[in-house]
């Protein structure tokens, strides 16, 4: 599929796969069954400048498009699909949110941090009683001078505790419903704002998710993110992006299960031959492969409808629909190629099997994803 990337794109797949296979890979195992934050990854990400990348240079970034971007969080997820996402929510969830409607003087004071990865961003708008509907949030923000005084509880929040910049929706305006929700830029370390314990989970487990609680928490009247009410248009906004980096780690967690399946199959013997040479087995490889590359090529093309300044809302949606469902039917076919090796966690498919399933349910649900592109396809055929 080299024939859809330009040179440069090319260049950054290849470096990050080899960074990737020597510092990250290795760890992953590690990571996850301690359920540990992987420093050492994210370290490794920030050292050689992946961390930024989508920033423009005057931010500390290297100013790549957003394809560069997909293909990064699809090798790290390759290589760990916890660092894939951390990775995908600094960038497209926080960074590139405060970037595409910060004011210069919230652009200047966040993104070179965020640039440099010396400060990690989070994206924080479930609460538990607002998940897939998110309009119906009642974290409050009240203006008290020239302050915002926030009150409530997001759960579910990737990186909550460990990421020091917050983008974080809460309701200015109840009169108004979902016109009367405003994003704000919320800073780790203001007194009011804590975080829980962190949710012990099936899949990537070294990504911490955890809430995130708002008790008085005092605000600077600067801290809103675009104007009064713009909240959901920046959540939907931010999310439009987000799911392409979901469909992309998604891609990644399959490819990595592929590539050991095909490896075991071609090397592990029974009834006196390599059971790649049955044909059960190369069907399900076989459709691994097509599955995985028009995967890919969804991903990419929703990546690259976002480089061009069109609107890919449909296209994000189709890519993280298709990706997620793809990558949860084939890391359970690679557990079936490996038989009982597969099973045990000596291999790595368990935990592949374990990651994708994540990817069907945050940043929109595969029921949520459905409604959009319903919504979409319709209002095509209407007009
Ligand atoms: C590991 C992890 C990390 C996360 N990270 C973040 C983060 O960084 N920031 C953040 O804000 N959130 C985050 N989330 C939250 C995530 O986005 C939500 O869990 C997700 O949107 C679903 O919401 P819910 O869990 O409340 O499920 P619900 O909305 O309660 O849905 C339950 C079921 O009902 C279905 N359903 C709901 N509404 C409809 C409908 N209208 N039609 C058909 N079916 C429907 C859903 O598809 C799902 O199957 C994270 C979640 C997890 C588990």
């Amino acid at each position: 599929m080299k024939e859809f990337l330009t040179e440069d794109q090319l260049a950054v797949r290849e470096g990050i796969r080899a960074l990737v296979e020597r510092e990250i890979a290795p760890r992953a195992a590690g990571y996850d069954r301690r359920a540990e934050f992987p420093w050492d990854s994210w370290k490794a990400l920030c050292d050689h400048g992946y961390v930024g990348m989508s920033l423009p240079e005057e931010y500390g970034g290297s100013g790549l498009d957003m394809v560069s971007l997909v293909i990064c969080v699809e090798e790290i997820s390759r290589g760990c699909a916890a660092t894939g996402v951390i990775f995908e929510v600094h960038n497209t969830l926080c960074a590139a949110t405060i970037h595409r409607f910060g004011s210069p003087a919230q652009r200047s004071r966040y993104l070179p941090d965020l640039a440099t990865g010396r400060k990690i961003g989070a994206f924080a708008i479930t609460e538990p009683g607002a998940g897939s509907d998110v309009g119906a949030i009642t974290t409050s923000a009240r203006r008290e001078g020239d302050q915002w005084v926030l009150n409530g509880r997001k759960c579910f929040i990737t990186s909550a505790g460990v990421a020091d910049i917050y983008v974080l929706f809460a309701v200015t305006d109840p009169s108004k419903g979902t016109r009367g929700i405003s994003a704000f830029v919320v800073e780790k370390g203001l007194p009011g704002l804590s975080f829980g314990k962190p949710e012990d989970k099936l899949g990537i487990r070294a990504s911490v998710t955890a809430d995130v609680v708002l008790e008085d928490c005092r605000l600077p009247a600067d801290a809103m993110l675009g104007q009064p009410g713009d909240g959901i248009k920046i959540a939907l906004s931010a999310l439009d992006d987000g799911r392409i980096g979901i469909a992309a780690q998604a891609v990644g967690i399959a490819q990595a299960a592929y590539e050991a399946a095909r490896s075991h199959a071609l090397q592990r013997v029974q009834f006196g031959r390599p059971i790649a040479e049955f044909q059960a087995i190369q069907w399900m490889l076989a459709d691994m492969a097509t599955d995985i590359e028009a995967a890919r090529l969804l991903t990419w093309r929703a990546a690259r409808a976002a480089d061009l300044g069109m609107r890919h809302t449909k296209e994000a949606a189709m890519a993280k629909l298709f990706a997620s469902r793809m990558a949860m039917k084939h890391t359970v076919a690679a557990v079936q190629i490996l038989g009982g090796y597969g099973y045990t966690r000596e291999y790595p498919v368990e935990r592949h099997l374990r990651d994708a399933k994540i990817t069907e349910i945050y940043e929109g649900t595969s029921e949520i994803m459905r409604l959009v592109v319903a919504r979409q396809i319709l209002k095509e055929v209407a007009s």
